[in-house]
């Protein structure tokens, strides 16, 4: 069987068609890179109209890569949250159109659920149950997954995600944001020196698994202001010695940000093997996991307890149509569906989008376990 999976929740428009035994057979995928970088954040009514120019072309490219049609289809997958209705509603009106017309099931999912599912599709043996490391421009989420649709939330942000504050300190070092401030941050990274700045890892003495990075954040930026560094001078216009500056001061905030997921997800493991002992991997995802040093560092703090480390490729990492179409798959085939819309569905219908939904049950022992 197939699964058409429809995404627009944030920027980018995507699509793919996954089959149940688990093989991509076709995606497209188109982002707001331009836009993006020009208004520093995404814009809901710009990003809207995006996403409804580019939303047909998308599907139709997903389907001629898998060299399928509508008709050949058994379910549509479509994000109806968490992110932006205006956005949303883009992608949930396409499906419901394609689920109307050819009596398919629908299946709504959660962008972040797709975000931690995607490393079953990509990976050998991830099995529930879980610790996955969520982190992107959104979101910074520590879950203990159990099943399909089941999750335990062991730790969130109490302010900014992680992708946020690479994005906003990027911008501020006046790095060349075409294609995404966290990948440019992480570029001019290798360059610098990671002990340049002394900032502070934050939250140490609460000893749970929540997040905080406005902190962090604005450390960078006090740091960033007092050097005199301008956002409005391009990296690629400064000269050697202000480029090694910016090298410093990006290795330091990049080495403080890891370290903080690296603290969390030291005790997220723990916590979690005294819910479930059969917890064995740690899959991180989300646009964040993309990056290197993430990547290695909690590499290495995973192999030092036993586990196993599992990072879905970069590309499905980000926002993209496949991990939405195989979320699709692992409800469809557990026979979590809603059923086609009717035939006579009016134009106006009230669509049931949720651009703010918790994954999950809130773990309430959290605060006061003691490890
Ligand atoms: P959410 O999933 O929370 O709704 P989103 O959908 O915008 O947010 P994703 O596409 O999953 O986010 O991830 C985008 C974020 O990942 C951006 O903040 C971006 O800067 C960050 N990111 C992407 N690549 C890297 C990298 N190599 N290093 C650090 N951050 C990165
Ligand atoms: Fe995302």
């Amino acid at each position: 069987d197939l699964v058409l999976g429809i995404e627009t929740s944030c920027d980018d428009t995507g699509a793919a068609v996954v089959s149940t035994d688990g093989r991509i057979l076709g995606e497209a995928l188109s982002s707001q890179a331009d836009l993006l970088s020009q208004w520093g954040g995404v814009v809901p009514n710009l990003a809207q109209s995006e996403h409804f120019k580019a939303i047909d072309r998308v599907v139709a490219e997903a389907l001629a890569n898998a060299r399928v049609h509508e008709s050949d289809l058994s379910a549509v997958a479509v994000t109806i949250g968490p992110g932006l209705s205006l956005c949303l509603r883009v992608g949930v009106r396409k499906a419901r159109d394609i689920a109307r017309a050819h009596r398919l099931p629908l299946v709504p999912i959660h962008h972040m659920e797709a975000h931690a599912l995607v490393a079953r599709l990509t990976e050998e043996a991830v099995n529930f149950p879980f610790v996955v490391l969520l982190v992107s421009g959104g979101h910074n989420l520590l879950l203990l997954a159990q099943d399909v649709g089941q999750y335990l939330q062991l730790g969130t942000t109490v302010d900014d995600a992680i992708g946020e504050a690479y994005d906003k300190t990027a911008r501020l070092l006046g790095l060349n944001l075409k294609h995404g401030g966290g990948p440019a941050l992480e570029e001019i990274a290798l360059e610098g020196d990671p002990n340049f700045l002394n900032l502070s890892v934050p939250m140490r003495s609460q000893k749970n698994c929540n997040f905080s990075y406005a902190g962090l954040k604005n450390q960078v930026r006090l740091s960033i202001e007092s050097q005199n560094i301008s956002p409005d001078l391009p990296i690629s216009e400064a000269t050697s010695e202000e480029r090694q500056l910016r090298a410093d001061i990006a290795a330091s905030f990049q080495r403080v940000a890891v370290q903080h997921l690296e603290d969390r997800c030291r005790r997220a493991l723990e916590w979690a093997r005294t819910i479930d002992p059969s917890v064995d991997c740690l899959v991180v995802s989300g646009g964040v996991a993309s990056n290197k040093v993430v990547r290695s560092k909690l590499n290495n703090l995973v192999e030092a307890v036993g586990l196993r480390l599992v990072c879905p490729p970069p590309r499905l990492c980000t926002d993209n149509g496949v991990m939405v179409a195989w979320a699709g798959v692992e409800h469809y085939k557990r026979g979590i569906i809603d059923p086609p819309p009717p035939v006579d569905e009016p134009d106006d219908v009230r669509l049931d989008l949720r651009p703010r939904w918790q994954l999950g049950e809130i773990y309430a022992e959290g605060e006061s376990f003691a490890c």
